[in-house]
């Protein structure tokens, strides 16, 4: 790997942003590599060091389409969805129950 170029602090060159900045402008690296990284020296400590990409090859944090709002609630309704009563428990039910609150205090009647 090619060793990164490193500015100080601040003195970056245009055209380079942090991740922060970059989701501060409503962008994301987008699957470009860190292109280069600022240093602060501090006392006593390795410097601290904040990665830059590019912002030419950033790209748009991806808005929520319908399509995407759709796959969210499918996936959600997927975690509510009850497989002992198959019914919608109307609320997430925890991964360690596997079944909704109703189901497991059932369960725990036939046991005891
Ligand atoms: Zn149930």
């Amino acid at each position: 790997m090619a060793a990164l170029p490193v500015y100080h602090w601040n003195l970056a060159p245009d055209g380079y942003a942090t991740y922060r900045q970059l989701r501060a402008r409503g962008l994301r690296p987008g699957g470009q590599g860190v292109a280069a990284q600022m240093e602060r020296p501090r006392r006593h400590r390795g410097p601290l060091v904040a990665y830059l990409y590019r912002i030419d090859r950033a790209k748009p944090v991806r808005p929520m389409t319908a399509a995407r709002w759709a796959a969210l609630a499918k996936a959600n309704a997927a975690q509510r969805w009850c497989p002992s009563c198959r019914r919608d428990a109307g609320y997430r039910i925890p991964r360690s129950h596997g079944v909704c609150g109703l189901c497991v205090h059932h369960e725990e009647q036939r046991v005891a």
